[in-house]
């Protein structure tokens, strides 16, 4: 069975066919700069990248482009579009309205679009991805899978804010939180590694990258998350905040009268980037500070101390846990900040084995010291094959 991915953002698209006997990627690629100028296709099968550049119109144009690449006879991985059971689509915001993936039908659709206001750059574009699958293919199913759906879960104790209820009835104002797919995955795979059910298990998953969030997942279901309404709250990311106060907010849009332009500061310029001066990329920020940048060094731990913090708040939300699970570039990559993050918490059973940490990149290990209460992993994420398998199941009636 084969399943193609897709993640549509407004003038890109990611694809990545899967072939899901094995769970293989036969093919996989990103179109860039759909509607402007100098758009582009990478397209990589078996290592090997080919570049096709041409006017992209729309995401149907793109569509039409991937479609013909994966029936290539040297670069694709289709003898025919017959072979496609199904195509998943990821989509941001679910609202209250899905706890998992589900069949695109014209109601979801409704529903979808009906989550515009709460994601207001992401929905549209996942719509067009949508649309542009069923111009193409009208035969195809389509399913959509939610960044939101797999915290769905979360008690109101954890997703309600604490102001008048009536935004919450009247506005949809509450925590939703996002990168529930890696959530899901990773938590999944932990206690696969672990060998034990998890319905017996209490793992806090810190998928940290240049968006960040942590996880409280308490026997298999998310119980709380730390991104919100929207995608600021939190850990310090690249370019997002992370946890201010709301009189932050309230002072910076009173003192420059302009909720616009303090979005994009919040958003787009705070983070590592805004305290560090130097980049949005921890590498770099990371690189000044062994060269003795301080507010390098400031961004950095305020990183660390942030991941910290809802380790152990989420540890007391559940009362104890079982493992901590590190993925996404930071990470799956930075041995610097699991050990920052978990040095300190020696108080709740965590033990880092230094040795195995020390260099691991982008693998599956467990890192803390056999006799650590709490275990210490790295899972590499795979939003993607999530959305597959979830689009497997549906496709089989499952
Ligand atoms: P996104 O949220 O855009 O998917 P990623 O999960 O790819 O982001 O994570 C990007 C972040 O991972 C960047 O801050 C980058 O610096 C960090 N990263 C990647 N590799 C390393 C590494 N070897 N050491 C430290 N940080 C790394």
């Amino acid at each position: 069975m084969k399943i193609l991915v897709l993640n549509c953002g407004s003038s890109s698209l990611k694809y990545q066919l899967f072939e899901m006997d094995t769970e293989a990627v036969l093919a996989k690629g990103l179109v860039e700069r759909i509607g402007l100028a100098g758009a582009c296709v990478k397209h990589t099968k078996d290592n090997k990248s080919t570049v096709r550049e041409e006017e992209i119109a729309d995401h149907t144009k793109a569509i039409k482009i991937v479609l013909e690449l994966l029936l290539d006879r040297e670069v694709g991985a289709l003898k025919s579009l017959d072979e496609l059971s199904a195509v998943g689509h990821r989509i941001v915001h679910g609202g209250e309205n899905y706890s998992k993936s589900v069949k695109v039908t014209d109601a979801v659709i409704k529903e979808i679009e009906s989550c515009v206001p709460l994601a207001p750059l992401h929905n549209p574009a996942n719509l067009m991805g949508i649309h542009a699958m069923t111009n193409t293919l009208p035969g195809v199913t389509n399913v959509a899978a939610f960044d939101t759906a797999f915290h769905q879960t979360m008690p109101p104790k954890a997703y309600i804010y604490g102001i008048p209820y009536e935004y919450y009835e009247n506005d949809k104002v509450r925590r939703y939180s996002f990168h529930g797919m890696s959530h899901a995955f990773v938590s999944a795979r932990a206690a696969e590694i672990l060998g034990k059910p998890a319905s017996s298990l209490k793992i806090i998953t810190c998928h940290l990258g240049n968006g960040s969030s942590i996880t409280a997942v308490d026997g298999g279901k998310s119980v709380d998350s730390s991104l919100g309404m929207g995608t600021t709250p939190g850990i310090l990311m690249g370019t997002r905040c992370g946890d201010i106060d709301a009189s932050v907010v309230l002072h910076l849009v009173t003192k420059h009268g302009d909720a616009a332009k303090v979005s994009d500061i919040l958003h787009k310029k705070s983070g590592l980037i805004g305290v560090s001066g130097v980049s949005s990329d921890l590498r770099d920020v990371e690189e000044a500070a062994k060269k003795g940048n301080e507010r390098a060094k400031l961004a950095s731990d305020m990183l660390c101390t942030s991941v910290k913090k809802h380790i152990a708040s989420y540890a007391a939300v559940m009362g104890g846990a079982d493992a901590i699970v590190f993925t996404a570039g930071i990470g799956e990559n930075s041995d610097s900040v699991r050990a920052a993050v978990t040095k300190g918490l020696e108080f709740m059973g965590v033990k880092l084995d230094e040795g195995k940490n020390a260099g691991l990149r982008g693998k599956e290990a467990v890192i803390s010291a056999d006799d650590s209460k709490v275990k210490v992993m790295v899972v590499p994420t795979n939003e993607e094959l999530m959305i597959a398998r979830d689009a497997k199941r549906i496709a089989e009636g499952k």
